[in-house]
């Protein structure tokens, strides 16, 4: 048996076919939706710009700091209630 002519890792389905189960599926999804469409949602939801990756890192900084003023709370209002 060979392997998956799409993913390159998995072994394929059957012992005359050229995918895997799961890549089969793709296969599936794209003969039903179109190639063009599968590839634009695969791009647009799973590739990021440099400004989308900006706003993530930003965020996520965001929810450090925001982190760090909660506990900077909870620490004041523990020693006010001693
Ligand atoms: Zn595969």
């Amino acid at each position: 048996m060979g392997y998956c002519y799409f993913c390159e890792k998995e072994p394929v389905e059957k012992y005359f076919g050229y995918y895997c189960a799961d890549c089969r599926e793709i296969k599936n999804i794209m003969n039903v939706y179109g190639r063009d469409k599968v590839l634009g949602i695969v791009k647009s939801c799973c590739i990021r710009n440099d400004k989308q990756i900006q706003n993530k890192i930003d965020i996520e900084l965001g929810d450090i700091k925001t982190n760090k003023k909660d506990v900077d709370k909870v620490y004041n209002l523990r020693n006010i209630t001693k």
